[in-house]
């Protein structure tokens, strides 16, 4: 991130917010709430709901029109897509079992990258930042178990605290790893109750790095990384 960008925090702020607006829309169309064909409410009736400002939702609503879950009709209003079912299994990647030496050598690159990134971010993460992640780990509570939703809130959760770490090349490594973490963070989540120990574990981490407590939060991610490959390793061993 260069230091102009680091300067100017407004800009920041509204694109996080945008995602998180985006998501909260993407997890109500996969909820089952709306469906395929269904139009939305009007914006500022979306605005009221989620208390954002029109412009935040009208961004969302661009974004998930642009990667094709929306359709935005001139002078009518926005439709979801009848395409929209098959959008999350086209970007879903389904959990293949990995060898037990595999699971080893992610988790081994897992830990020295996050729990370096939990420790940057609750030393530098600002306060937009660290409301996102905070914003990300509410997400992943979500009623009804979705498998392709669980990996990809479980995911933003992740690359929150990495750019939070506010080192760039951190940040762009765990992104170049998007599809071994998917794949390993999906394998997880077919452990039944997974969502809720996650959810307790995403929320130590959060606390911890909301305290601005480095060792703490890089106790809570090395739990997390272990908890997690412990349960992986019973399902492939
Ligand atoms: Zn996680």
């Amino acid at each position: 991130m260069s230091v102009e960008n680091r300067l100017s925090l407004e800009p920041i702020q509204q694109k996080s917010l945008t995602e998180l607006v985006a998501q909260r829309l993407i997890a109500l169309l996969s909820s089952g709430a709306l469906g395929p064909g269904d139009k939305l409410p009007p914006e500022r009736e979306l605005a009221k709901q989620l208390e954002v400002g029109r412009t935040t939702v009208r961004e969302a609503l661009k974004l998930l029109t642009l990667s094709g879950v929306l359709d935005a009709r001139r002078g009518d209003g926005t439709y979801v897509r009848q395409e929209f079912t098959s959008f999350l299994s086209q970007q879903f990647h389904w959990p293949v079992l990995l060898s037990a030496q595999e699971v080893d050598e992610i988790v081994e690159v897992r830990n020295a990258l996050e729990v370096k990134a939990a420790r940057l971010a609750a030393e530098r993460a600002t306060p937009e930042e660290i409301e996102r992640i905070g914003v990300c780990r509410q997400l992943l509570q979500i009623e009804e178990r979705d498998l392709e939703l669980e990996t990809e809130l479980d995911l933003q959760f992740h690359h929150a605290i990495a750019e939070a770490s506010h080192n760039e090349l951190l940040s762009s490594l765990m992104h170049s790893l998007q599809d071994v973490l998917h794949q390993y963070i999906a394998l997880a989540g077919q452990m039944t109750d997974v969502v809720d120990t996650t959810a307790r574990e995403h929320l130590a981490i959060y606390d911890a790095i909301a305290a601005r407590d480095p060792d703490a939060a890089e106790k809570a991610m090395v739990e997390h990384l272990t908890i997690s490959k412990t349960l992986i390793l019973k399902m492939v061993r």
